[in-house]
């Protein structure tokens, strides 16, 4: 909203900047023509020019990845097909998310391959009764937030641990407000149940005055036992996915343009810049024009989940891409353009608008300050 400057605005309806300037001085609002118009300030404008006045980032579209629904009417679904899930796993630290997630990749991948992997990664695709599962590792739920302000919706169901010696911890209780925001399907993996510590009951009722209760309580939050360490459970949890996933009715079109989140970013030597992606709609090739909010270029390698040199990535698919020009911010979204022109454009245009936001943010308050002085 706050993205469109005075005299965009007035080109845009066709008045001078004079005229909109003089509307909102009569009501005791400065403004200048390079300043940014705030939503109240477009909505007396709207309705002082008769002029009906939606706002929205102009590249919006461009990143829109959507939520589909069976039976929607305008669009073409004749090539939209079933997508795997994308799980999210979040909870206190030391509950054992990072060792839950390992231990489901290791007993989903075939054993020759399994020796090979010694680094942690923090997205995977794994299949369970043919199905694919992909699932992100938060480190902190800071990058899921920062998603989520983003308008980057990435996960469609949210798996929170609680360690079932240690039960709810501070980390939990926030944990589960993000989850709840989110809106996403949650469960509840109660982890380390191979302890002689561990007590399903406590952490079933503290979840339940946290207004979590679990399905054999009554209530319809699914509460699944599992151990890391022994495997115990993770069958149990993964057909819960699937359950999940399917009620969500995932669809998406793997012959479009790819748009794809960035979960994680960084500049590597030798590499430069490296995104690591969870592909949301289309298919990712080598070649493909991309541009990533203020960066773009073209892609010229893809590693998938297991770190192997692969041409694409499909639907909900996990892995890092090469190409870009800088390195991308985490949580916005990576999509393909049919040239690199305009990717180029879309993305320099993106920062130029940046620039100049910081710059009018930082003259208001420098003014402000100077006012405060007076
Ligand atoms: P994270 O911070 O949530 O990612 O937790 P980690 O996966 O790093 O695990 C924290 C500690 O708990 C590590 O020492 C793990 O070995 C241990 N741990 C994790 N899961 C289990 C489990 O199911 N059983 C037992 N006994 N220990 C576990
Ligand atoms: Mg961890």
């Amino acid at each position: 909203p706050e993205d469109i400057r005075v005299y965009e605005f007035a080109e845009a309806c066709g008045k001078s900047p004079a005229e909109v300037i003089t509307v909102l001085f009569s009501l005791g609002m400065m403004v200048t023509k390079n300043d940014f118009l705030k939503q109240d300030e477009l909505e007396i404008l709207g309705e002082e020019f008769g002029i009906e006045v939606t706002v929205r980032d102009a590249l919006e579209d461009v990143n829109y990845v959507g939520d589909y629904h069976d039976g929607d009417e305008d669009i073409d679904d004749s090539s939209f097909v079933t997508r795997p899930p994308v799980v999210t796993i979040m909870g206190h630290v030391d509950h054992g998310k990072t060792s839950l997630l390992d231990k489901i990749r290791s007993s989903k991948i075939a054993s020759g391959e399994a020796g090979g992997i010694t680094q942690h990664i923090s997205s995977y695709t794994v299949e369970k009764n043919g199905q694919k599962i992909t699932f992100v590792d938060t480190p902190g739920h800071a990058a899921f937030s920062a998603m989520r302000s983003r308008g980057t919706a990435i996960t469609d169901i949210v798996i929170i641990v609680v360690a079932a010696d240690d039960g709810v911890k501070p980390q939990t209780e926030e944990v589960i407000a993000h989850a709840k925001a989110s809106g996403c399907p949650i469960i509840i993996a109660m982890n380390k149940i191979d302890k002689e510590t561990a007590n399903i009951d406590m952490v079933k009722a503290q979840m339940a005055e946290k207004g979590m209760t679990p399905v054999d309580w009554g209530g319809n939050t699914e509460f699944i036992g599992v151990s890391a360490k022994s495997g115990e459970g993770i069958e149990d949890l993964l057909e819960n996915i699937l359950i999940q996933a399917e009620l969500l009715e995932l669809k998406a079109d793997p012959t479009a343009k790819a748009k794809a989140a960035v979960i994680e970013s960084s500049l590597e030597k030798g590499r430069g810049p490296v995104a690591t992606i969870i592909v949301q709609n289309g298919t990712l090739r080598i070649g493909d024009n991309i541009v990533c909010d203020t960066t773009f270029g073209r892609v010229k390698a893809i590693t998938d989940d297991n770190g192997n040199a692969v041409k694409e990535l499909g639907l909900s698919e996990t892995g890092t891409v090469l190409g870009l020009n800088d390195v991308p911010t985490t949580g916005t979204v990576m999509v393909v353009m049919d040239s690199d022109k305009e990717a180029r454009d879309i993305a320099t245009t993106r920062a130029e608008h940046a620039r100049a936001k910081e710059l009018s943010k930082s003259t208001k308050v420098s003014l402000e300050e100077m006012s405060g002085l007076i």
